[in-house]
């Protein structure tokens, strides 16, 4: 293509630009919880400013050759956080609303992650402003290989590893580990995680964040007391994390009367048909719950949703949609977030004080980022699992963490999600101790 071509195509329409308002931002949430934990643990103030700043951020224009031959700039950002304890790991959103803010929180939240789960990573997150609906899998594709050339330079196995995140999955993460082959001239399969199973991605990896979730709702029912053949479950958002979630808590007993998506949600007080809504969804050419009925079956909004009479909510779609002015009126007993930061601080404090207990996104929605670890480790290996052991060991990790935060919680007598930051920025805060300031 010639500069004079690049002349006569380029579209230089301003994308989306999101208005960054404090008060919903989840940076802001990010670093009061921060602030918080580290006045609790009594943190060295250099080691809490550290913990304030990502290490490193990364802003990339992003141009794609657009199906109709005009030119369109995405912008890209890839936010490290900490790397104290490993290589930076932390997924890729494609959204139209990611923005510097939301990808540094999320970057954050990946630091707290791996280390309430102990697995030797630091954290980071990476997204790109776009509305992947809008687009076709050609320019999905395009932007998705502009992108992965563009953040080349701090991503890489022993460096930061890239994973899915909202509207990203195996497809995405196979375009990124044949970029950087192709430009790296030899086979990086270890670079990404959440691959197809053919290209060095472990079984097991696709249903684990919504396998994680439901072993969290376990083990808080048993600490309960409940059976989760007595318990109700609702469940925003029915992606990746939300179906399966659904599904193994379904397969395990419990009754999922709710479910919703973008398209809206569906409601049955006797409880929904899992396998017949999946069929559903799988035929659907947006992969959507739109259009889906059955006897018994009434339609929910999203917000009415989150108002059910449940006794586990599990929030699976995007941040802040609990929030002061609907967590007066939340009906369920527990919370358990499959989102990352689904709850603003205002919402956390009402809850609180209501005794609905919340099990934090840090620890709940931590399954996928540990069997993300097991597909990592397999790759460095060339050696791999069958999905029995993924699974077991999944499940070894999810309820020793799910321990240890309960007990710090019990000890302490805070909410699950002090504990869990507790636990955590403590951790990060001795590698750093432990490594230094370098030089
Ligand atoms: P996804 O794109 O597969 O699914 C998102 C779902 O949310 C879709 O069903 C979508 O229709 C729905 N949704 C979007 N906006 C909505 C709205 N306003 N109201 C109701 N539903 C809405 O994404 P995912 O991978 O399932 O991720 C969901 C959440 O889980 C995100 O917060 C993500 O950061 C978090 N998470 C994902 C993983 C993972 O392994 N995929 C790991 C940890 C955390």
């Amino acid at each position: 293509m010639t500069t004079e071509m690049l002349g006569g195509m380029t579209d230089i329409r301003p994308q989306m630009i999101v208005a960054e308002s404090p008060k919903h931002d989840l940076w802001h949430t990010a670093l009061a919880l921060l602030d918080d934990v580290a006045a609790r643990l009594k943190l060295e103030p250099g080691i809490h400013a550290m913990l304030r700043q990502p290490e490193r951020e990364l802003t990339v224009s992003v141009p794609v050759v657009m199906d109709d031959g005009l030119i369109k700039v995405f912008t890209g950002y890839r936010v490290q956080h900490s790397s104290a304890r490993g290589p930076y790991k932390g997924g890729i959103r494609y959204h139209p609303n990611v923005n510097l803010n939301e990808v540094r929180a999320l970057a954050a939240l990946m630091t707290w992650k791996c280390a309430v789960v102990g697995i030797p990573y630091g954290g980071a997150k990476g997204g790109v402003q776009c509305d992947p609906s809008q687009m076709s899998q050609d320019e999905l594709a395009r932007m998705t290989r502009r992108f992965t050339a563009m953040i080349m330079p701090i991503i890489g196995g022993r460096r930061d590893i890239p994973a899915p995140d909202v509207n990203t999955n195996a497809q995405v993460m196979a375009w990124m580990v044949d970029t950087v082959s192709m430009l790296e001239r030899k086979a990086v399969m270890e670079v990404v995680t959440g691959k197809p199973v053919s290209l060095g991605g472990s079984l097991g990896r696709r249903e684990a964040t919504g396998r994680g979730v439901a072993i969290s709702t376990e083990e808080l029912l048993k600490r309960k007391g409940q059976h989760l053949s007595d318990t109700t479950v609702a469940v925003q958002g029915y992606g990746n994390v939300g179906s399966v979630a659904a599904t193994l808590l379904h397969e395990m007993g419990a009754r999922v009367v709710a479910v919703s998506d973008i398209s809206g949600g569906i409601y049955n007080p006797k409880g929904l048909d899992i396998a017949a809504i999946n069929k559903h969804v799988e035929a659907h050419p947006k992969r959507l719950l739109e259009g889906y009925a059955a006897p018994g079956v009434e339609k929910v909004t999203n917000d009415e949703l989150l108002l059910l009479d449940v006794d586990v909510l599990v929030p699976a779609a995007l941040e802040h949609q609990i929030h002061a002015d609907n967590a007066p009126f939340i009906k369920a007993k527990m919370i358990v977030e499959a989102a990352n930061g689904p709850t603003t601080p205002e919402a956390d404090a009402i809850l609180n004080d209501r005794g609905i207990i919340v099990v934090p996104d840090i620890l709940a929605n931590a399954g996928g980022v540990v069997v993300s670890y097991f597909e990592w480790v397999q790759d460095l290996q060339a050696f791999f699992w069958d999905e029995e052991e993924v699974n077991k060991n999944l499940h070894r990790i999810m309820v020793r963490s799910f321990k240890e935060v309960w007990d710090v919680s019990e000890k302490e007598a805070v909410p699950l999600r002090l504990a869990a930051y507790m636990l955590a920025v403590g951790r990060v805060a001795q590698s750093v101790r432990e490594r230094g300031i370098f030089p």
